[in-house]
């Protein structure tokens, strides 16, 4: 009989209670009847390149990384691909045989795959899009947003240098509103994405005003807890053609777990019901 390896792989954050993945990645080795763990670790930053630097040695092949080391880890990793670079902040490690880190951000694939594959025909080329948010997040989203071919960004943050720096970078297909107008974005937008933590559990509902959403725009959000924002249910009010945030997280996940284990999974309703578990 011939034993095969049993490849390891894991999330690193601070605290990481909270992450999903260790249930997406689960239900994909189990279902798929692969030879692998996926387990989730609790990392202070000051320990972060010890860990990281330890892992391959203990039979690791490649970390996810969350909050608050998305950042940090990009100066960390010996090979960092381009949109991580551009985006700043890499969320997917591979350990390469020759002991050098990999480091990739899919959270701007998984972004697209979602409004791709949720069935609703997304052109990201029919008009605007209109953004609320300019943190972490969504400067993965505004890269993947130019590359799928948006035409023009309308990008709103409370803190308005931060969209500011965000126009300073990607150029001048982004347009910065104040805070205070961010409704009135909403009138030009093919596309509309919340990529603000506003309207998630425990946090303050999202005050933007929607009367000027199109009818017919895809609109989006982040924030998958709830899954039915109240962003998403007046826009399904209005007409509009709406996509949850789950779907980002799942897709997301796709590229390293393909790397890691050696086989692409599929994202379904079963992988939807995995992570709400
Ligand atoms: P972050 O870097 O902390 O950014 C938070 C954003 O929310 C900033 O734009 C911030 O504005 C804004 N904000 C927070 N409180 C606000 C308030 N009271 N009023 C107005 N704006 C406020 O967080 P992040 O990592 O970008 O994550 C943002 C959200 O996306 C979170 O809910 C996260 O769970 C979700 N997310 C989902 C996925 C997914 O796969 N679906 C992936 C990544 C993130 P300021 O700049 O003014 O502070």
């Amino acid at each position: 009989m011939t034993l095969h390896p049993i490849s390891l792989a894991g999330v690193i954050g601070h605290p990481i209670a909270h992450s999903k993945s260790p249930q997406i990645h689960g239900h994909w080795l189990k279902t798929m009847g692969l030879a692998g763990h996926y387990v989730p670790m609790d990392v202070a930053p000051d320990d972060l390149e010890t860990v990281l630097r330890s892992l391959p040695k203990a039979g690791f092949v490649g970390i996810n990384i969350t909050i608050p080391h998305k950042e940090k880890v990009i100066e960390i990793a010996d090979l960092v691909t381009d949109r991580a670079i551009l985006i700043g902040a890499a969320n997917t490690l591979i350990f390469r045989k020759d002991g050098k880190i990999h480091a990739d951000n899919t959270d701007g694939y998984g972004f697209v795959k979602n409004l791709q594959s949720a069935g609703i025909g997304w052109n990201p080329g029919a008009g605007p899009a209109a953004m609320l948010g300019a943190g972490g997040a969504a400067r993965a989203v505004v890269a993947s947003l130019l590359d799928a071919g948006v035409p023009e960004i309308l990008i709103s943050n409370r803190t308005r240098v931060r969209a500011e720096a965000l126009q300073q970078e990607f150029g001048k297909r982004l347009r910065v509103f104040d805070w205070v107008q961010a409704g009135n974005m909403m009138e030009y937008a093919a596309t509309v994405v919340n990529t603000t933590s506003l309207g998630m559990l425990g946090k303050p509902p999202l005050r933007v005003p929607l009367d000027g959403l199109q009818k017919g725009a895809v609109v989006t959000d982040l924030v998958y807890a709830p899954l039915k924002t109240n962003l998403l249910l007046t826009a399904e009010e209005m007409g509009c053609r709406t996509v949850d945030g789950l779907g980002m997280l799942l897709y997301q996940a796709v590229p390293g777990f393909e790397r890691w284990f050696g086989a692409r999974p599929t994202v379904d309703s079963a992988t939807r019901a995995a992570a709400l578990r």
